[in-house]
């Protein structure tokens, strides 16, 4: 009989033999650009896989051809990852947007309209609103909260619903970890969908995945992955993933083959590294957040804290999607100061341990402040409306130890001055927006 192992157990060993690389227990890294035919035959066949003339044989493996098109550590990184999701195939990529510019080009064409939750991560949000109106594609953002009926009425309303091509989504929201209903996007797609053409649910899961949340169960059509935060995991790569059936992979991967936005080997095999820990190391995230969640909600200079492992049946819909959708609060905390950005600022200048950085998902505690840098470019109405206050602070919970991560926070809340005394400018009015700064491109 054959067992049937778990992923973390698999990290180690799907998809490479050692007999390949002279007995070597890892799989080396490829640096190769191109692989030489045993005969001219075989190099024939190859093409002829890779080029779609023939389907591939059921015991047949795709040859190595080149790197732009595939190389073993890239797609030993793909087999690995697929096992998280339960997807059938994966694409990886040099950067997470790389991923979603590939996906978006792909599946838009001029005419569709594209639909999607707000706040996008700024490199998104810059595509969508920048890039894609220039192919003559449509946009409508719609705000986390927003329930089916909201969603529906808002499509109706566009007068552009019969063009929908597909539903883009990012769940948990950045910074404010407000929560969409995947498979209620899922019946929304269907329900506007084109006869001869189904609507596609594209889910953004860098914040919860690939351990705590599989957007293919809840219906969504393709996964997409920053790569740089937990997968990798150690605040050292910059990479990206999608996944997805065979059919809309296909797609991914012919379109990459032609930007030519893969990732190196070298790169494929830093994640293959990563992989090993990842679930060490996203448990450990997610358990030192909870403790930290629950103690920053007693602290006199905190006014709010929005974490998952706090929400509660008074929180209704949120808490219902929270139940079905997600298996762990993760490791994404943000609280507001008492005050303003002046008391955001003076607890973020007073960290001693814990990195004043963008990004996240790494084993190192990163802190910044959503309004005035990895949500720089929002506009003032709709930080507003997506709760980006002045005073808000995004905490990724590294794997330190738990005590020390609280000695830091506590003390640099010690040093911010009591009942927002700092707090002299308005709320709003503190922020220059200028939606062109480079600010919003960043994590
Ligand atoms: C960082 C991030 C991206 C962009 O990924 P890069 O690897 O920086 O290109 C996309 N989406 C989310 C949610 C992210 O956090």
């Amino acid at each position: 009989m054959k067992k049937q192992f778990q992923p973390e157990t698999l990290m180690m060993s799907h998809g490479y033999r050692p007999e390949w690389s002279e007995g070597a227990v890892k799989c080396p890294i490829f640096q190769t650009s191109t692989f030489v035919f045993d005969s001219a035959e075989q190099g024939k066949g190859f093409f002829e896989v890779a080029y779609g003339l023939r389907e591939k044989g059921a015991k047949e493996k795709p040859g190595l051809i080149y790197s732009r098109l595939n190389n073993p550590d890239m797609q030993i990184l793909e087999e690995r990852l697929s096992l998280w999701d339960g997807a059938e195939e994966c694409a990886v990529f040099e950067s997470g947007m790389a991923a979603i510019a590939t996906v978006l080009f792909e599946f838009l064409q001029p005419g569709d309209l594209l639909l999607y939750s707000n706040p996008l991560y700024g490199g998104t949000d810059h595509f969508v609103h920048h890039l894609l109106p220039k192919f003559g594609i449509d946009v409508l953002g719609f705000h986390p909260k927003a329930s089916r009926s909201e969603l529906e009425k808002i499509l109706r309303n566009s007068g552009k619903a019969d063009r929908l091509a597909m539903i883009y989504l990012e769940t948990p929201a950045n910074p404010t970890n407000d929560l969409v209903d995947i498979a209620m996007c899922r019946e929304i797609a269907d329900q506007f969908g084109h006869t001869d053409r189904q609507t596609l649910v594209a889910v953004d899961n860098t914040y919860l995945g690939p351990l705590w949340q599989h957007p293919l169960k809840h219906g969504a059509d393709l996964v997409l992955y920053s790569a740089t935060k937990y997968i990798g995991g150690h605040s050292d790569v910059i990479a990206g993933a999608c996944l997805g059936s065979a059919a809309l992979m296909t797609r991914v991967k012919t379109l990459r083959t032609f930007l030519g936005n893969m990732i190196a080997p070298y790169t494929g095999w830093l994640l293959l590294r990563s992989l090993e820990t990842l679930k060490l190391r996203m448990e450990k995230q997610a358990e030192n957040a909870q403790i930290i969640a629950r103690r920053l909600i007693n602290h006199p200079k905190i006014e709010n804290v929005h974490y998952l492992g706090l929400l509660t049946i008074s929180d209704g819909d949120a808490f219902v999607t929270y139940q079905k959708q997600c298996t762990s609060p993760g490791a994404m905390v943000s609280f507001e100061v008492v005050g303003g950005e002046p008391e955001a600022f003076a607890f973020l200048n007073h960290l001693k341990l814990v990195k004043l950085a963008v990004s996240l998902g790494s084993t190192e505690s990163l802190a910044q402040h959503p309004a005035s840098m990895t949500h720089a470019g929002v506009a003032p109405e709709d930080k507003l409306a997506f709760g980006i206050k002045d005073n808000l602070v995004r905490l990724s919970v590294g794997v330190e130890n738990v005590e020390d991560l609280w000695w830091d926070l506590e003390q640099a809340l010690a040093a911010v001055p009591q009942n927002g005394a700092l707090n002299v400018h308005p709320v709003g009015k503190t922020m220059a927006n200028k939606p062109e700064m480079v600010a919003n491109l960043v994590m």
